[in-house]
């Protein structure tokens, strides 16, 4: 058999052309364009089949083919910087306007960053188009590159004929590609007003979605040395630089350095958060899988609005709500009497209607008391006081129960239980482990009076 490569070129042209034609033409038929798929994985035959497939491909079609089809936009989407650097400017092929946009914004980078290495310079175009990928939305991406609308396009931008780049420009390619003194440069030339169609995500959430921590240093630096007012607006939460939309995403996926530096840059240099702000701050840090964010809760518990150095009963509700043992553990660090409290405050009690028994080995492990008795608000319970175990059985909370037995929680005479299967099952179990008596099963024990159940010795 010949090889594939002694093939004269003209057949691998030939074959892919058809192959393409067959691919877009059932486009129209189909409204699907599925087949393209099959066609795109047969570049992984050879070099060659795989560059004539993509000039195809990226180059002789008109932008229709790829408009509104699901197919087509992925394959281009996928390898958007090399779709750009193929697409030839033959009019029909590609929303000139935006091409044109998109090219002064690269051509700006590169004179910026005054790069003469002709990879370097790849490079940069390179990650210019792969960020763009990724803070653009796919429906915004698609309509840019081949829409329609012509001139009026609104993802083209009004200054379409001009040379001059806008702020906003300038501001997002310096942020896509990492150039950091760039951006520092453009920062403050930025007024807050800028608005984009097109760059719909703010400074701060693109540097997060690039993974670039740098940049939202650089933009913090920039911000202190704002005045007062002018950083305020620009960080509210209709502001440009949202500050708490930056600090919940990195409190909640970041496990760097970055949060502190966000609320250090906060206690320096803006006024103290409101309290559902900083508890959304705590709500973001808990993890329950994971001890990975561990030090983002930290910097959040070491922060104190207002001056206020406790922890705060909502505190201790997100955390028995949302977090490991170990958020738990950490709180109840920064608690100077961990059994000093009420019903509706303690953190014991506060874990056990927590329900989750994560929280409950928290406050276990962080000294509290299984044991603590405090004042009863539950009147059915005819008790003056109750017990972190008393609230679990009325809560028929068989999971909490069990924990609180097992770190050695006393467990009232069984005349004092409810007559819940599931908690019943757990109190009776425990009982005969530690005495070795066997008491009566549910069923017997629903039938008896509270005369004969108070008789049971034990
Ligand atoms: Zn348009």
């Amino acid at each position: 058999m010949a090889n594939l490569l002694d093939l004269p070129v003209e057949i691998f042209q030939m074959i892919t052309h058809e192959l393409v034609s067959s691919a877009v033409g059932g486009v129209n038929r189909s409204a699907k364009g599925r087949q393209i798929e099959g066609v795109w994985r047969l570049r992984y035959v050879c070099r060659t089949f795989a560059a004539e497939i993509e000039r195809n491909v990226f180059s002789q079609q008109p932008k229709a083919v790829y408009y509104n089809n699901y197919y087509f936009e992925r394959l281009v989407l996928k390898s958007l910087p090399r779709y750009i650097m193929q697409v030839k400017r033959i009019p029909g092929n590609i929303n000139e306007g935006f091409r044109a946009r998109l090219q002064r914004m690269t051509s700006y980078i590169l004179q910026e960053l005054d790069i003469k290495d002709e990879k370097q310079r790849a490079d940069i175009i390179d990650k210019f188009y792969v960020s763009l990928r990724k803070i653009v939305n796919e429906y915004g991406l698609s309509h840019a590159l081949w829409c329609d609308c012509g001139p009026s396009c609104l993802f083209v931008t009004q200054t379409q004929d001009s040379t001059e780049l806008s702020v906003q420009d300038r501001l997002c390619t310096s942020l896509m590609v990492g150039a950091h003194d760039v951006l520092a440069g453009v920062l403050p030339e930025v007024s807050g007003a800028e608005k984009d169609r097109l760059f719909r995500e703010l400074p701060f959430d693109i540097a997060r979605i690039l993974g670039d921590m740098e940049s939202i240093k650089v933009i913090l630096r920039h911000l202190e040395t704002r005045p007062l007012l002018e950083r305020t607006i620009l960080t509210n939460y209709t502001g440009m630089f949202c500050i708490q939309g930056i600090i919940n995403n990195i409190l909640a996926s970041d496990s760097g350095t970055t949060a502190q530096t966000l609320l250090d840059f906060h206690r320096k240099s803006l006024c103290s958060p409101a309290r559902h702000d900083y508890n959304n701050w705590v709500h973001n840090a808990v993890h329950d899988r994971t001890t990975k964010y561990l030090h983002n809760l930290r910097a959040v518990l070491d922060f104190h609005p207002e001056g206020r150095t406790r922890v705060l009963r909502e505190t201790m509700l997100t955390i028995c709500a949302r977090g490991s043992s170990e958020d738990v553990q950490e709180a109840l660090k920064r608690v100077e009497d961990v059994d000093k409290g009420t019903v509706l405050n303690a953190p014991i009690f506060i874990a056990v209607r927590s329900g989750r028994v994560a929280a409950v080995q928290g406050c276990i492990q962080a000294g509290a008391s299984v044991d603590l008795a405090v004042r009863s608000n539950i009147p059915t319970l005819h008790k003056d006081t109750i017990t972190p175990l008393d609230v679990a059985m009325n809560r028929n909370d068989d999971g909490v129960a069990d924990v609180l037995i097992k770190a050695g929680a006393t467990i009232p005479h069984i005349s004092q239980w409810p007559g819940t299967r599931r908690v019943y099952k757990v109190l009776r179990k425990a009982v005969s482990e530690r005495t070795k008596v066997k008491l009566p099963d549910l069923r017997k024990f629903q039938h008896m009076s509270l005369a004969e159940r108070k008789d049971i010795q034990y």
